[in-house]
């Protein structure tokens, strides 16, 4: 089928998927978690094939991809009529669905990322019409059928298997309402500017260099092995990674050694391997932007703990480099095996050192003490902050950046409310 007749697809679904009741929506998110869950092995050997992440870890993002459709499943429907109190006769807010949403998705969580934006779309009565990661298009047709075997109708979701020169096209066709965007700063500017000019509605999640800030009271050993998956986990793949390591000066002595320890227990595998906590990176060419920006790290004085060694096409042993303030790379993101440690004075240095980048999207801060805590929770610039816990996401909690990591809340109830128009009634 071309673009085009996939387009009017997507609209005439629209036109009746809109009338189904939220609750009969729900029955069918039910019917999908199960499928999730019951294959998720299967699912999971996919994700690996496309981009390269460790096995358990894929059947992980399957598997949290059903607990995120069973939470919208069983959500309340914030959705509903509401009623406010005047002087008129009838005075409601409805909640009225947009249409034909576009995700532009990447391919870090293939499964994820694209599901946490399709599905409160969906439910909210919308259609949806994917363009995933050109190295992702299983995944994408992957969730289509998923769909369909649930018994969502045909057209509510369709993968579009188009290359992100089209985008721009299928973002200007009159059916799409609206457009939501994973990935970097310089895609997101680039949909979101023609989404404007369009005046369509535009959600970007990009991307993050949070940091992980280790005070003096912090329970070491958590941090330490925390902190190493934090940055590791899918190859340090991730937005909401903790990027840069921002440790008290008087207990680095103590910390880092263990910080360490656990960082080289992360050596690369055959990622079809259970046992394999690391794999490779998803292209070659994104390995080679990693060591370019290693390279340019060192260049401008970044000192080195645990050098970033290439050992394949797309394979590192994880990088780990000492950064000082006024470093140009703490301005970008290292988006791979290699973490960033900075030595902070006191809590407030720590706090300057955190927010002095472009990005804010999910912090973490590593203290006992409620006090110093609060320190952080109130002057983070970040969408999250995390207490005593690597960032991750959670379908009941709402995610979205702050600065330049994008802007728009995925997730949780709020993201039910994304992609509609809120229709005001009011008169006797
Ligand atoms: P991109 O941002 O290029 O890719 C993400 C998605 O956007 C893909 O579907 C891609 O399509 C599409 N896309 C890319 N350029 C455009 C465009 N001009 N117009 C419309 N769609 C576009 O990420 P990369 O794969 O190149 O990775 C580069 C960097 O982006 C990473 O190193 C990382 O810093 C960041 N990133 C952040 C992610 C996050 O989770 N926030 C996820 C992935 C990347 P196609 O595959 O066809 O190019």
């Amino acid at each position: 089928m071309n673009l085009e007749n996939k387009l009017a697809k997507s609209q005439k679904a629209f036109e009746s998927w809109k009338t189904v009741p939220f609750s009969e929506k729900q029955k069918l998110l039910l019917k999908l978690t199960d499928l999730l869950d019951k294959d998720a092995e299967k699912f999971g050997k996919i994700i690996t094939q496309e981009m390269n992440k460790p096995i358990t870890q894929s059947i992980s993002e399957v598997k949290k991809c059903a607990l995120m459709t069973r939470y919208y499943a069983e959500a309340e429907n914030i959705l509903k009529p509401e009623k406010i109190k005047t002087e008129f006769r009838v005075s409601e807010i409805h909640s009225v669905p947009k249409g034909v949403i576009l995700g532009v998705m990447p391919w870090n969580f293939p499964f994820w990322q694209a599901l946490r934006f399709a599905v409160p779309a969906i439910l909210a009565g919308n259609t949806v019409v994917l363009k995933h990661a050109s190295i992702c298009f299983g995944s994408g047709n992957m969730l289509e059928k998923l769909f369909l075997k649930a018994g969502f109708p045909k057209g509510v979701f369709q993968n579009l298997e188009i290359g992100h020169a089209e985008v721009k096209a299928v973002l200007e066709n009159p059916v799409i309402q609206a457009v939501s965007l994973t990935g970097s700063e310089k895609a997101g500017a680039e949909v979101a500017s023609i989404a404007g000019k369009n005046i369509k509605k535009s959600l970007l999640e990009l991307g993050g260099s949070d940091a992980f800030i280790v005070l003096d009271d912090a329970d070491f050993k958590k941090a330490a092995e925390s902190g190493a998956k934090a940055r590791l986990q899918n190859c340090g793949q991730a937005c909401n990674a903790g990027k840069r390591f921002i440790i008290q000066k008087n207990v680095e002595k103590e910390f880092l050694p263990m910080f360490i320890k656990e960082y080289q227990k992360y050596i690369p595998g055959n990622p079809m391997k259970k046992e394999t906590l690391i794999g490779g990176m998803a292209r070659p060419d994104l390995a080679d932007e990693l060591e370019k920006q290693y390279k340019k790290a060192l260049k401008y004085g970044a000192e080195i703990i645990l050098p970033l060694e290439r050992i394949s096409k797309n394979e590192f042993m994880p990088g780990l480099i000492k950064v000082k303030a006024g470093n140009p790379i703490l301005q970008e993101e290292l988006f791979g095996p290699l973490g960033m440690v900075m030595i902070a004075k006191n809590d407030k240095e720590a706090l300057k050192l955190a927010n002095d980048i472009p990005f804010g999207l999910s912090n973490s801060v590593w203290t006992k003490d409620k006090k110093r805590q609060q320190l952080f929770i109130d002057q983070l610039e970040s969408g999250t902050v995390s207490l005593n816990k690597e960032s991750s996401s959670d379908p009941r909690l709402p995610f979205g950046g702050a600065k330049s990591s994008g802007y728009g809340t995925e997730l949780s109830l709020h993201a039910l409310k994304e992609f509609i128009n809120v229709k005001t009634i009011v008169g006797n």
